[in-house]
């Protein structure tokens, strides 16, 4: 068994929310646990990256605590300006 020495470069998995029915939950591409948006505890998951474009998400990046996979969620619906 190989142990990773060094993450040079860790892969990224990358999620489309257009694809994802119902709340926004999704399993992690890696270990299958459940990430939630409503999930504000970090204790799944955590936010590590953020990108706006006109003061509007565009992508995030989550850490899996569980694997510590990295996922980009893209796909954001622009909310409609108020
Ligand atoms: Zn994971």
């Amino acid at each position: 068994m190989m142990k990773k020495a060094t993450a040079k470069k860790s892969l990224i998995y990358t999620v489309d929310l257009t694809k994802i029915d119902g709340d926004g939950a999704f399993p992690c591409p890696k270990c299958g646990v459940i990430i939630s948006p409503d999930d504000e505890t970090e204790e799944i998951y955590q936010i590590i990256d953020t990108r706006t474009k006109n003061n509007e998400l565009i992508e995030l990046v989550l850490l899996c605590k569980k694997c510590g996979s990295k996922i980009k969620l893209v796909g954001f619906i622009p909310q409609p300006e108020s």
